[in-house]
């Protein structure tokens, strides 16, 4: 059968654009569909606008703390408008990279509008019918809205509208303290609103290494943001635009109240429309798309990457899954995936940056062998930088090799990829000891760790022998 396309790419976002751009690059005809904004949510409502609007709170901080840098600088009243249009005109800047007019540039044919899949190589977008040897879904993700009596009635505001409010609510009230919740409730926090973070675990950032939340709650403190931790939301009512949260802590029954409400309890995948199960497509229990390891899913012709996969949902992930999809879906082979060296980052102040293994889940898989920990406050840099939260924690497995890093401090992010190269190239502790890193850097902070690993592993015998023979 002969085909309009050799890929049908669905969604526009971080996923589908890699493909679509990866594929057309290796000569397929490539047809790519989107039925909102080009670029997805990474563009248009999640990493650039959070990570330009974090810039100016983070900013804010420096000011209201401008004492611990020896000035007396004040923080004037805040045009939350103002702040959001910057976050407006930053997304305006990037949108062209992403745009329809840049990728048929590239040669793909670009379909803006409601698409459905009606067979496994037939693509409905409005009245139009497509047919592709191979269709990948990358239609990402949608924040979760949990069923909470009176919700509803609510003017509540998600990562789609927050980006739009114009004036900086008094009090933000939280549910759901994951990245989402803690970055921007973090960033309204510095621009001035009162924040509370309603979150139904007993601790935050539970996929990271422990030592993450000993250091992060004392954060929080100092900021003043309110944490309601094992508080379950059992109802939501708004008088007066004054939203209501009731929640239950500890038997107890207890209002939080505040003039906004964002919603951030976790992420559904979008797949209305594409009638999976009817077509056979399998997905897990919470709907998201089960893939191999070549990012198939199990009609052999349908491939998926991205959110809707559900695993690790980052900008990075699906570019990294979209970069397996297009050798496999093109010449069958050429990729399989891997998650034992995925880093990530939450944005807060400071930053908090993984890669690869954490300790319980090495400890998990009985690869953990020990772990070297070093305090961010130590490093020269970081007193100059009135960076005083932080460390670096090295997880080893079998003969001090490096399988997993976490990294706290203001700067983690940026320094994070040392740790990915360690993991990839099997370096060992030790292996920072040897390289020369410019002087004064938090980046230090890595030669530091492998110093005390060479101490450590330094034994008594070993004095005692250079002793006798050398000294
Ligand atoms: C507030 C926030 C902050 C974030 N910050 C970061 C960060 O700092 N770093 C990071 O790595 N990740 C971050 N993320 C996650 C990141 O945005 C996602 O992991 C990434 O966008 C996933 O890409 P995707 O292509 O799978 O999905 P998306 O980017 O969501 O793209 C999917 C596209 O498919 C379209 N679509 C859906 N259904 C259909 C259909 N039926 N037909 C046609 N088109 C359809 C959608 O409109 C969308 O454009 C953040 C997310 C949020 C919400």
């Amino acid at each position: 059968m002969k085909y309009d396309y050799h890929i049908i790419v669905i969604g526009a976002g971080s996923a589908g654009l890699t493909v679509a751009s990866g594929a057309t690059g290796l000569g397929a005809k490539v047809a790519l569909l989107e039925n909102h904004k080009m670029g997805g949510d990474c563009l248009n409502y999640g990493c650039i606008p959070s990570k330009t609007f974090l810039r100016t709170a983070h900013l804010a901080k420096d000011i209201t703390n401008s004492a611990e840098f020896a000035l007396n600088a004040k923080l004037g009243e805040v045009n939350l408008k103002k702040v959001m249009q910057r976050v407006k005109d930053v997304i305006a800047e990037i949108e062209p990279h992403d745009s329809k007019e840049r990728f048929e540039g590239l040669g793909v044919d670009v379909f803006l509008g409601e698409s459905q899949i009606i067979d496994k190589h037939t693509v409905q977008i409005d009245e139009r019918k497509l047919t592709g040897k191979k269709i990948v879904i990358a239609t990402g993700s949608t924040g979760r809205i949990p069923p909470i009596p009176g919700l509803e009635n609510v003017n509540y505001v998600t990562n789609k509208t927050i980006f739009d409010l114009e004036d900086l609510p008094e009090h933000l009230v939280i549910i759901g303290g994951g990245p989402i919740g803690l970055e921007l409730g973090q960033g309204f926090r510095h621009l001035g609103s009162k924040v509370t973070i309603i979150d139904q675990n007993d601790h935050l950032f539970p996929k990271d290494d422990p030592e993450v939340w000993d250091v992060m709650k004392k954060v929080f403190a100092d900021d003043k943001i309110d944490l309601c931790l094992q508080c379950k939301v059992k109802s939501i009512n708004e008088t007066n635009n004054l939203k209501s949260v009731i929640v239950e802590l500890d038997g107890k029954e207890k209002t939080i109240s505040g003039d906004a409400l964002l919603v951030s309890a976790g992420r559904i995948p979008n797949t209305k429309g594409l009638n999976l199960e009817k077509l056979g497509v399998k997905t897990d229990k919470r709907g998201y798309i089960i893939t191999s390891n070549k990012m198939q899913t199990s009609i052999k012709n349908i491939f998926a990457a991205g959110d809707v996969t559900g695993p690790f949902q980052f900008t990075h992930m699906a570019g990294y899954q979209a970069g397996k999809v297009v050798p496999n879906t093109i010449l069958g082979f050429g990729g399989k995936t891997s998650y034992t060296m995925v880093p990530w980052t939450t944005y807060t102040k400071p930053e908090v940056a993984h890669v690869g293994y954490t300790q319980p889940w090495a400890e998990q898989l009985g690869i953990y062998k020990e772990s070297m920990i070093f305090q961010l406050e130590e490093i020269d840099r970081a007193k100059a930088d009135n960076d005083r939260y932080g460390f670096l924690k090295l997880i080893l497995g079998k003969k001090g090799k490096i399988i997993g890093a976490t990294l706290v401090g203001d700067k983690a992010g940026e320094m994070i990829p040392l740790a990915s190269l360690a993991i990839a190239k099997k370096m060992k502790a030790s292996a920072f000891a040897s390289i020369i890193f410019s002087y004064p850097t938090q980046a230090e902070i890595f030669q530091r760790v492998s110093f005390e690993y060479l101490k450590r592993s330094f034994k008594d015998w070993m004095k005692s022998l250079i002793k006798k023979i050398f000294l």
